[in-house]
């Protein structure tokens, strides 16, 4: 007797790492030393799922997966089916030596973006408009519940760089020009994890259950300042600059618990981000105390050297030795493995670094309840695109907008129209386009596909829901101007922009909009009574020529699927309250041209938008 419940008892003590009793910290060293340095370095890997199986889940230990830009298993895929992939990885894992659950990652960037019918919100640029963390906060909050609907539990989400340069393809995702914008829409962490319990010492991840994410703050640092804004590029700055402008936001992530961090393709002063030791290691582990785990960029460890991949375990000791403790590797898993376990053994990384690494992720796993909880919740699917997250994207939508003219002079607004007007216009390439409305990063990598794409509600079905029965409603996407002067139209409305991109795919450094769009607002404007110009677009473009013709503007950004949103407003049913995030250059030779700059000249200044009031009746 004695002897059978002293087994029981050294059993029990032999799976603390099991008991979720047990303190974290106590889980994770009682796991660590159970792990081979194969299996610590399987955990250091990420790995994109087009290279994964459930076996190989389990013979690699492999620590996390992911799904890169449009690596959806299909486009019109279900919540159900994503759930049943995630699920079959996960019991690969879970059927490991020693059962570490994977956590699966992917760009929820504005709204679980990657599902076909998820709610799509703003992007950031948008949000940056609304100047309301609060309102960040709920769509974190949207967005965690319908990417756990999916059985996913790791958003690379927020972006918090600070764009300065417009003509920079990932504008969009940056809250603002502006570092305090930036800082203050960090809240958005606070949604994807759940607030942080007062008194946590300051660097400790924190993510609260089953209906949140991990976070993702990224890239760290300077991505958004690169020169002429070419995406991954060198960010010339002196050490101030970086720390007044870029650093700050890191600030706020980390005091809001934020749980990982990406480390940016980009390089400062000419040094790779990816090998800067200084700054990932001495100043965001040991200056700000971040405890959560650091991770690369997609193949951003390839790119240490020129050309990528180039002498791979090297650049693999480099990283590592800067501080990357998971590796989106994303592709050749084994080749990581096989390199890192030889780089240890001469000792060329210590097991120092490596048992840090291994340590920060396993805390961010047992933190979250990923051992307790490794499968999708199935009864949260339901989550997907629900009312009350489409309602909740169309409020956004409807404080991002940006009024930046109303009537040709001051006393005479256009907006709100009436909704009993008798004839309107409407006309322009995103008009009545969902993709062109979501931007990149909508279930396809650049957000190519048009109306469809995902489910949602266009700018033109926004307006004919928000009219009166009897208003008539004409729409043409490129009409020539004979053709609108045929008849007796109160109003034109035309909404016209940028078509969709992400990333290195939409820098630019004209920043103009297509020739036919000009056309289009030139037909219209100079065929109907009052004019409208809806401008969708991720980041001011060049508009000060076309100016006078219109007798109003609007910026919209890029709203998402809840095109209602923007309806709601031009019709009067909300006011516009929308102030620029960014500065509204005149031409793209002042570029870059943030405000505070000595040769400030804007066609719109950061922070300007006109107000209207809410009409009480049409
Ligand atoms: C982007 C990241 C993204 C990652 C994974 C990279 O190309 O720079 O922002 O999180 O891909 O899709």
């Amino acid at each position: 007797f004695l002897c059978l419940s002293t087994v029981a008892w050294a059993q029990t003590e032999d799976m603390k790492y099991k008991d979720p009793a047990e303190p974290v910290n106590v889980r994770v060293w009682d796991l660590m030393r159970r792990m081979t340095l194969e299996e610590k370095i399987g955990q250091m890997a990420q790995i994109d799922r087009t290279a994964a199986t459930a076996e190989i889940m389990k013979n690699y230990s492999i620590g996390s997966l992911l799904s890169g830009g449009g690596s959806v298993p299909r486009p019109q895929a279900t919540a159900q089916d994503w759930v049943n992939m995630v699920n079959d990885y996960q019991n690969g894992s879970l059927s490991s030596r020693l059962g570490i659950p994977m956590i699966y990652g992917i760009d929820a960037v504005h709204g679980h973006n990657n599902v076909y019918k998820a709610t799509i919100f703003p992007h950031n640029v948008g949000l940056g408009c609304t100047r309301d963390p609060e309102l960040v906060k709920r769509i974190g909050a949207a967005t965690a519940l319908e990417v756990r609907a999916t059985g996913i539990q790791y958003a690379f989400a927020p972006c918090i760089a600070v764009c300065r340069d417009p003509r920079w393809g990932r504008c969009y995702e940056s809250y603002s020009e502006d570092h305090k914008v930036v800082q203050e829409m960090t809240e958005i962490i606070s949604g994807l994890q759940g607030e942080i319990p007062a008194g946590s010492p300051l660097g400790v991840p924190y993510v609260g259950g089953k209906t949140k994410v991990v976070a993702c703050a990224k890239h760290f640092v300077g991505d958004g300042g690169t020169i002429r804004g070419i995406d991954e590029n060198n960010t010339v700055i002196d050490v101030q600059g970086l720390f007044d402008i870029h650093m700050p936001a890191y600030y706020n992530a980390i005091s809001k618990g934020v749980s990982t961090v990406m480390v940016s393709y980009s390089s400062w002063n000419g040094k790779k981000m990816h090998a800067n030791r200084a700054l990932v290691t001495g100043f965001l582990k040991h200056i700000l105390k971040f405890r959560g785990f650091v991770i690369s960029d997609w193949q951003g460890v390839d790119r240490i050297t020129d050309p990528p991949h180039a002498n791979y375990s090297h650049s693999l000791e480099v990283g590592i030795n800067a501080g990357i403790d998971m590796v989106m590797i994303p592709y050749n898993y084994t080749e990581f493995i096989d390199s890192v376990v030889e780089s240890v053994n001469n000792n060329r990384i210590s097991m120092s670094r490596i048992d840090d690494a291994v340590f920060r992720i396993l805390r961010v796993k047992f933190m979250m309840g990923l051992f307790e909880n490794p499968l999708a919740d199935y009864s949260l699917v339901d989550q997907i695109g629900s009312q009350e997250h489409r309602d909740l994207a169309r409020e956004a939508v409807r404080k991002s907008l940006v009024l930046l003219k109303n009537g040709k002079s001051a006393d005479k607004p256009v907006l709100p129209l009436p909704k009993n007007a008798s004839k309107i216009f409407v006309a322009g390439s995103h008009a009545n386009n969902l993709g062109n409305q979501c931007g990149g990063w909508t279930i396809e990598w650049q957000g190519l596909g048009g109306n469809n794409l995902t489910v949602g509600t266009t700018i033109l079905s926004g307006i004919l829901n928000a009219v009166d029965s009897g208003t008539e409603v004409v729409y043409s996407e490129n009409p020539d101007a004979e053709f609108v002067k045929s008849d007796n139209f109160s109003y034109g409305i035309v909404v016209v922009g940028e078509p969709p991109y992400a990333e290195f795919g939409g820098d630019n450094q004209n920043l103009t909009l297509p020739e036919k769009s000009l056309n289009t607002i030139k037909n219209v404007c100079g065929a109907v009574d009052k004019c409208v110009v809806v401008v969708v677009s991720g980041r001011p473009v060049v508009l000060e020529p076309y100016l006078s013709e219109m007798d109003a503007l609007v910026a919209a950004w890029l709203p998402g699927t809840e095109g209602q949103g923007v309806a709601d407003v031009l019709f009067g049913d909300y006011g516009f309250t929308g102030k620029l995030s960014r500065t509204w250059f005149k031409s793209v030779d002042q570029l870059p041209m943030n405000v505070g700059d000595a040769h400030y000249d804007p066609l719109f200044p950061f922070g300007f938008g006109l107000e209207t009031q809410p009409t009480t009746s049409s």
